[in-house]
């Protein structure tokens, strides 16, 4: 098995470039957090930061971050938004995740004791294909009134998301894999990811494999969520159940997602929101972008800044319980922030 976005070499000093990509809303206030918190810490990672404006259609901005992505390795990201009026210009989103081949994305949906939530002692991990399915963006109008969009499930894609969530499961003692389909409608193509992921399946006989329909599914994560461990998913799905089981643990401020392809990493919040509504106010919660930040030190290889930050952020949340607006706390974000700040400075073990 290929080794799935392979960890960058560091330079002098044993310091990592990172491409840090502010997007829109709140991310540039996030990202700040996030830096601010690397600063504290230690973290030797230097940021080249690529910001792109969300009502430009010009490609070159899109251009530099892929560029800048690909010298690096890696990246960290809030949701760029497109608000040009041509249709005819793409999601930078989808566009980055396309460009880098980064054919999956990782959800770690871990409730936080202590943290106000529908479900308790939730651990789930989304595995989601990230570049295809719903998201080809293969849209036309055929005739007037009559619009036609394609699902694209291929089959060497279907191989490698689903090879990937047996790997993990069988590196991390996981013990089972529910895909998620529709294949009863879909023959075709929910049917070729369920038959490619049943056939995976078989290689791993320790694993217990089944499947289940996306909309028993819905209805079994708000209910029985347990029953879950490891699921797999097209595309479309996947943000969907992702939202579901984000909203289960205690909503989109919390959580991050591991975009993987075979040479690149782009590490984000969970739910990719872009929280126009709330930006500037100072309510934004940081947690899911530091997350998205810890995740980013694990993949280079600093685990014990990764370490030194998620315990002081689970110190923050779970026992001192500061808490923003969302965890229906009365904390600014900015307070948030600086109790982790403390607590980093506060730690015996010092890491630099
Ligand atoms: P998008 O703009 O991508 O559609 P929204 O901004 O509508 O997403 O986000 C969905 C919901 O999640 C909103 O209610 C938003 O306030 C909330 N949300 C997203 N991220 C955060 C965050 N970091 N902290 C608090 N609330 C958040
Ligand atoms: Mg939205």
């Amino acid at each position: 098995v290929k080794k799935t976005s392979p960890i960058p070499v560091a330079q002098y000093g044993g310091r990592h470039q990172v491409t840090m990509l502010p997007g829109s809303g709140i991310g540039p206030e996030l990202m700040n957090y996030v830096q601010e918190v690397f600063k504290y810490s230690g973290a030797p990672v230097d940021f080249q930061v690529v910001d792109i404006d969300p009502k430009s259609d010009q490609a070159n901005e899109l251009e530099d971050a892929i560029i800048s992505i690909k010298r690096n390795g890696v990246g960290i990201k809030g949701n760029i938004e497109t608000r040009s009026e041509s249709t005819g210009v793409r999601s930078r989103n989808v566009a980055i995740r396309n460009e880098l081949d980064l054919f999956v994305n990782v959800l770690h949906c871990q409730s936080y004791p202590g943290v106000p939530a529908k479900q308790k002692d939730i651990d789930i991990m989304v595995i989601r294909q990230n570049t295809e399915g719903e998201y080809a963006m293969l849209e036309h109008e055929s005739v007037s009134g009559v619009v036609e969009s394609m699902k694209v499930v291929t089959q060497e894609n279907s191989e490698r998301v689903a090879r990937w969530a047996f790997e993990f499961a069988k590196k991390n003692d996981r013990k089972k894999v529910t895909t998620i389909h529709k294949a009863n409608i879909m023959k075709l193509s929910d049917g070729l990811f369920l038959e490619i992921n049943r056939k995976i399946a078989k290689e791993y006989p320790e694993i217990e494999h089944n499947d289940m329909i996306i909309d028993n599914c819905c209805m079994q994560l708000v209910s029985k969520p347990h029953q879950f461990d490891v699921m797999i998913m097209t595309n479309l799905y996947g943000t969907i159940v992702s939202n579901v089981v984000c909203g289960l643990v205690g909503g989109a401020g919390l959580l991050s997602g591991r975009n993987y392809g075979d040479h690149y990493a782009i590490f984000e919040p969970g739910t990719r929101n872009t929280g126009t509504a709330i930006a500037g106010k100072n309510i934004a919660n940081p947690v899911a972008m530091l997350n998205a930040s810890v995740d980013m030190l694990e993949h280079l290889g600093h685990k014990a800044h990764a370490n030194l930050i998620k315990s002081a952020i689970r110190k923050t949340i779970c026992e001192d319980k500061v808490h923003t607006p969302d965890l229906g706390g009365t904390n600014k974000s900015t307070e948030v922030v600086q109790r982790i700040i403390d607590h980093i400075l506060e730690a015996d073990v010092r890491v630099w």
